[in-house]
């Protein structure tokens, strides 16, 4: 075991602080990692905080992570010591489930072992994310990061890139296809640019209207603020697509209705409260609401290769590690352009 520097939640209702965890010391399939930059996911203020329920504290979030090879196994083949590697929302899976089969690790059937507040396969050891200077990772979950991108704007890929780019690849999006996007945050910047680098005719719908240049720069055709009535009702009928990144309370059946006959609207956002859906916001243009989990291995690495051919990063603001608390307040607004990241060096250096 190997005792590593990490920030940690030890309360819904209190900030983050410094910690101490053990890493175990890398087994003949494992990866040691030194973190260079670890992205801020909305996911890890809802468990910081426990709003989804289920908090295991003290807990340490991060799943956003790129960083340097430091140590490997004996019987790793896919990684070296000094490569640029990544690593992303889960670590490790049953990896012989219907779901596993068809490298679609984070539908595992017997439970897929997230990066942190989760269990490794054992189903006891508990893990622990990011916010820490190394994570010891099982090879095959450990990703080939490009070295030609900035790493800091890579981070964010891990998560919000990869938790686009699979419902946008699912959908089959093309060329000229109406996609919408609600919620101009960490996924939502990152839908936008994935779907127009598909070629898709993109609309941004927030409820921000400072937003509004910062989304056409990203690549929407189109910038819709969604608290202006005439404004909805306008865009009724439009969309094939619409991918709704909100980690609030909002309601589904005013973004259903901007569906076209035979559209899909795909949740990603995962308020802490349930919404309501009416039925007839569903019958009426037989529209279908479906939901998606980030992305498996497979289709992450196929996501990181995309972005580095089509010159795709996240857009940054670099934190050191000591001003965590602040950026889930800044986060909480709707303040952030458009993902903090965690320069881990800040950690490696605190005394
Ligand atoms: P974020 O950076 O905070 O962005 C969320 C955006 O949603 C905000 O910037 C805001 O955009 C909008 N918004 C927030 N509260 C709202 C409300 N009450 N009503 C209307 N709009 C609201 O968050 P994120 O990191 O992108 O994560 C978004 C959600 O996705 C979170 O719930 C997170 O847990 C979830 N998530 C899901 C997956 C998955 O696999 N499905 C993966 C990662 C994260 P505007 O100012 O433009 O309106
Ligand atoms: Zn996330």
């Amino acid at each position: 075991m190997t005792q590593v520097k990490a920030y940690a939640a030890h309360q819904a209702d209190k900030p983050l602080s410094p910690y101490q965890i053990e890493r175990r010391e890398p087994g003949p399939f494992d990866v040691e990692i030194e973190i260079l930059y670890c992205g801020v996911c909305h996911s890890d203020i809802h468990t910081a905080r426990n709003e989804w329920n289920g908090t295991m504290y003290p807990v340490v979030p991060g799943h956003e992570i790129v960083g340097k090879v430091t140590r490997i196994g004996s019987g790793v083949t896919q990684h070296k010591v000094g490569d640029t590697v990544g690593v992303g929302v889960f670590v490790d899976s049953c990896g012989h489930c219907h779901s596993c089969e068809q490298d679609l690790e984070q539908y595992c059937e017997n439970g897929h072992s997230q990066t942190y507040n989760s269990f490794l396969q054992d189903k006891k050891t508990i893990t622990y994310g990011g916010y820490s200077t190394h994570i010891v990772v099982t090879e095959k979950f450990v990703l080939k990061v490009s070295d030609s991108l900035p790493l800091e704007g890579v981070a964010p890929l891990l998560c919000a890139g990869i938790t686009t780019y699979s419902p946008l690849r699912y959908w089959k999006v093309k060329k000229g296809d109406k996609v919408g996007v609600v919620g101009l945050g960490g996924l939502g910047h990152m839908a936008v640019k994935l779907a127009s680098a598909m070629g898709a005719e993109v609309t941004m719908l927030s409820r921000s209207p400072q937003k509004a240049k910062d989304a056409e720069r990203l690549g929407a055709q189109h910038f819709a603020l969604t608290t202006e009535k005439k404004t909805m009702k306008k865009l009724k009928n439009t969309f094939d697509l619409i991918i709704d990144t909100v980690s609030g309370q909002h309601n589904y059946n005013d973004y259903l209705a901007l569906l076209k006959v035979d559209g899909t609207m795909v949740v990603l956002g995962a308020p802490p409260e349930p919404e309501k859906v009416s039925a007839s916001s569903l019958i009426r243009g037989r529209k279908r609401l479906a939901g998606s989990l980030v992305g498996g291995i497979k289709e992450t690495q196929e996501m990181l290769d995309f972005c580095a051919e089509h010159n795709i990063v996240s857009d940054v603001e670099v934190i050191p590690i000591d001003q965590i608390n602040e950026a889930y307040e800044r986060t909480m607004k709707g303040d952030v352009l458009y993902r903090f990241v965690i320069d881990m060096a800040s950690l490696k250096q605190m005394t």
